[in-house]
């Protein structure tokens, strides 16, 4: 299976190393081999070849079975044009790889209940929510305009979505959520948009092939509410692109640290992609303190959605769940008691512990 590599900038390189270092184990326990093929994007890519994604870059990826991103960006190239920054080059790839469905999970490790900001008896239950954002349509991509009128400057931005859009989407939610537990909330403001009542129709069809699958709609408004309230009761999450924006970074701040959160981007081509959600945190980069855990369960997403490694996929996460039993922790969720560890270490206890 062949693997895109793209370090990048920042933490990007340091978290990739560990990430790295885990996939090495997964395919010394359980007998599968990766074939990596380094790749530039970002700033890196815009030092080496003038441009944050070369073309190299997106052939490499495009002929590989998964791409895998450390993390891009920094204050280097802040001043650069809109179109040569790294964040240029991010999203270029994703529309290289069509990449239509964004995969945040969102869960609670019960050893880190005191690193989230929510009080004890909301968190008591627990919660493991699987955010499933449209990445390529809505108002992000609708035309957008201005105009001189008697009132002064108009602008808009289209929220537009095709029921071909919102159908290859759901198929993908809905069938996340039937191998989970079975639960989708679709999350719309259908009491005032046109897009999301085109949005309830088209996934009120769809979910006639999931009948075991619970299916229920909220309002976004109320479902930025009932995060916080109770983020227990959610399972997947189906949303459009702005409301998944905003809502997957409110969930994000639930489990207690960026450093924590991996990330799939599934698309129509091959190749789908896998990172972490965080940054390049410039602010730490170098140091040796950053949080690989994130970008290791990312890898745990790519044998899962990538390769359909299922079991390979739950080695991952229960070997980051052993480290933090062992009191592992980074400094990002360092806690009283605990042993603080650096990247290295971290990525080196999770490795020792798929092969244990
Ligand atoms: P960031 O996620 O890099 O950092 C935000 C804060 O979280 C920082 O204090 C950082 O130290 C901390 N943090 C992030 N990841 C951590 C980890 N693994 N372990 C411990 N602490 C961690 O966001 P930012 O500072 O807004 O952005 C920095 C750069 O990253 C910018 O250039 C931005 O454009 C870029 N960026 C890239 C991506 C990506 O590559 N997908 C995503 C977001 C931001």
């Amino acid at each position: 299976m062949k693997i895109a590599l793209i370090k990048g900038d920042g933490i990007g390189p340091e978290v990739t190393e560990q990430a790295l270092k885990v996939l090495y184990a997964v395919s010394e326990r359980f007998k599968c081999k990766f074939e990596y093929r380094e790749a530039l994007l970002g700033g890196r890519a815009i030092d080496e070849t003038g441009v944050p994604l070369p073309d190299e870059t997106v052939d490499i990826c495009a002929g590989s079975d998964a791409v895998f991103l450390g993390a891009v960006g920094g204050p280097k190239w802040d001043g650069l044009p809109g179109n040569l920054r790294p964040e240029a080059g991010l999203l270029g790839i994703r529309k290289a790889l069509k990449l239509f469905a964004n995969l945040r999970p969102v869960m609670l490790f019960p050893q880190l209940r005191t690193a989230s900001p929510l009080k004890a008896e909301v968190l008591s239950q627990g919660f493991d929510i699987m955010i499933v954002r449209e990445l390529t349509g809505g108002a992000y991509f609708g035309e957008k305009k201005r105009v001189e009128t008697k009132d002064g400057i108009k602008a808009w931005d289209m929220m537009e979505y095709t029921s071909r859009e919102i159908e290859r989407i759901a198929g993908i939610a809905f069938g996340i959520a039937r191998k989970r537990r079975k639960r989708i909330t679709i999350v719309d403001k259908a009491n005032v948009l046109e897009s999301s009542r085109l949005w309830r129709e088209v996934t009120g069809s769809i979910m006639k092939d999931y009948g075991d699958v619970e299916t229920a709609y909220m309002y976004v408004d109320n479902a930025a509410m009932q995060l916080i309230r109770n983020p227990g009761q959610f399972d997947v999450i189906l949303t459009e692109n702005l409301f998944g924006d905003i809502l997957s970074d409110e969930a994000s701040m639930l489990a207690g640290s960026l450093g924590m959160l991996p990330s799939a981007s599934l698309g129509a081509s091959k190749a789908c992609l896998f990172e972490p959600i965080h940054g390049s945190a410039p602010d730490i980069a170098g140091k040796g303190i950053a949080n690989p855990l994130a970008a290791i369960l990312s890898c745990g997403m790519l044998l899962k959605y990538g390769f359909g490694m299922e079991k390979e996929s739950d080695a991952v996460l229960e070997a980051v769940n052993n480290a933090l039993d062992k009191g592992y922790r980074t400094a990002d969720i360092m806690q009283p008691g605990m042993t603080l560890v650096g990247t290295e270490k971290m990525g080196s206890i999770v490795a020792e512990n798929i092969l244990i």
